[in-house]
């Protein structure tokens, strides 16, 4: 209902971007954590969406007990959406899975003890649901989770996993409603550097020709402003199910480097299309690439039922030639391309 506070976690990120935009638009007041919320040029792009009445910045850390207590306060749902979003790392038990989960478990803790919390929406992943153990023509759908994943192959799969299982572990039985949001590839308009980050980071390397050539990726894609509808469609409902996956449907990377270059005939984008087999020798020295995403990603990918999400929360996904295009256009017209 319209007025009522709901608290949004990494609000600054490229997904909560959108589910703060989202909730505003239809009259909720929003409590936005972000890191720091005193870093004007990092929150420029929340600050201008509305005024501090209706969205408050609030700063959390997802490794500091204790931090989002105040964002809590009186809180009616809250939308878990901040993690961190890499493939690799260093350290990735440390870096990735263990961020993750003990954030999430602060973030659950806190919204229980609160008091005012009837529900949670977390922004889960395919990665939690898709496992590479499966044949070709499997076709995943929300009963299914990635327990293949291991910390050496797919710590961002782990890390999704793991910190879905501790929300729904500990809502249990504590009077709280709790639902996970499965997207796929996320795209759509970025506002803001940062929006660099995660998943248009695949579009915009094409288009600022740091990929010679182009590898025959291709994804489940999802456009964010449909990922931002899902998430307040899930807090709404009034008997929503657990878990949606929410993708659109499949595309290839080659066909949204040809809708960039449609789209903005000016940007760099190699024509020469990239052997498979060379991407496994790369993804030895490019730390972004792991294996586990090769195998799951490269010349073809899983398959997915969307029809819940469809069917329970009305989502009617904008189709992926939309989602590219206007991808390209935000970069172009943002000035972030090279
Ligand atoms: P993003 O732009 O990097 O946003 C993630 C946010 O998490 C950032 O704004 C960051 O906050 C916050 N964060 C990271 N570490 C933190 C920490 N230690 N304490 C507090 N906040 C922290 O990534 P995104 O693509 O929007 O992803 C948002 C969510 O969607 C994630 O849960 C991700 O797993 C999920 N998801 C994304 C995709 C995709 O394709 N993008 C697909 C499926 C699922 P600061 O702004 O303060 O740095």
């Amino acid at each position: 209902m319209s007025g009522e506070t709901v608290v949004v976690t990494g609000a600054a990120g490229y997904v909560g971007t959108y589910v703060v935009k989202e909730l505003l638009s239809r009259g909720y007041r929003v409590r936005a954590t972000v890191r720091e919320a005193g870093d004007r040029k990092k929150t420029a792009h929340l600050r201008a969406m509305a005024n501090e009445e209706q969205l408050e910045l609030h700063s959390a850390d997802l490794e500091v007990a204790g931090s989002f207590e105040q964002a809590m306060a009186g809180a009616r749902y809250v939308i878990h959406s901040a993690s961190v979003v890499q493939l690799t790392a260093k350290d990735p038990q440390r870096e990735i899975v263990d961020v993750a989960v003990t954030g999430t478990r602060n973030v659950i803790q806190t919204a229980i003890a609160a008091g005012s919390v009837k529900r949670i929406v977390m922004t889960s992943s395919i990665s939690a649901v898709v496992s590479n153990d499966r044949d070709q023509r499997y076709i995943f759908s929300e009963g299914d989770w990635n327990d293949a994943a291991t910390v050496k192959s797919d710590p961002y799969g782990v890390s999704k996993v793991e910190s879905e299982r501790t929300a729904r572990r500990l809502v249990d039985g504590k009077g709280v409603e709790f639902v996970a949001i499965c997207p796929g590839l996320v795209l759509g308009p970025v506002l803001c550097d940062a929006h660099l980050r995660t998943s248009p980071a695949v579009l915009y390397e094409v288009m600022s020709g740091k990929f010679p050539a182009i590898p025959n990726f291709f994804f489940q894609v999802v456009d964010v402003r449909d990922v931002a509808i899902a998430h307040v469609a899930a807090m709404e409902r009034e008997k929503p199910s657990s878990r949606y996956v929410c993708t659109a449907s499949a595309m290839g990377l080659r066909q949204m480097a040809e809708i960039a270059r449609r789209t903005c005939p000016r940007a760099k984008i190699s024509r020469w299309p990239m052997p498979s087999p060379a991407m496994y020798a790369l993804a030895a020295f490019d730390k972004r690439l792991s294996f586990s995403f090769l195998e799951r990603n490269l010349d073809s990918v899983p398959t997915f039922d969307n029809s819940r999400i469809k069917k329970e929360l009305g989502l009617n996904f904008r189709p992926v030639e939309v989602s590219v295009g206007d991808t390209a256009r935000s970069m172009e017209e943002g000035g972030f391309l090279a």
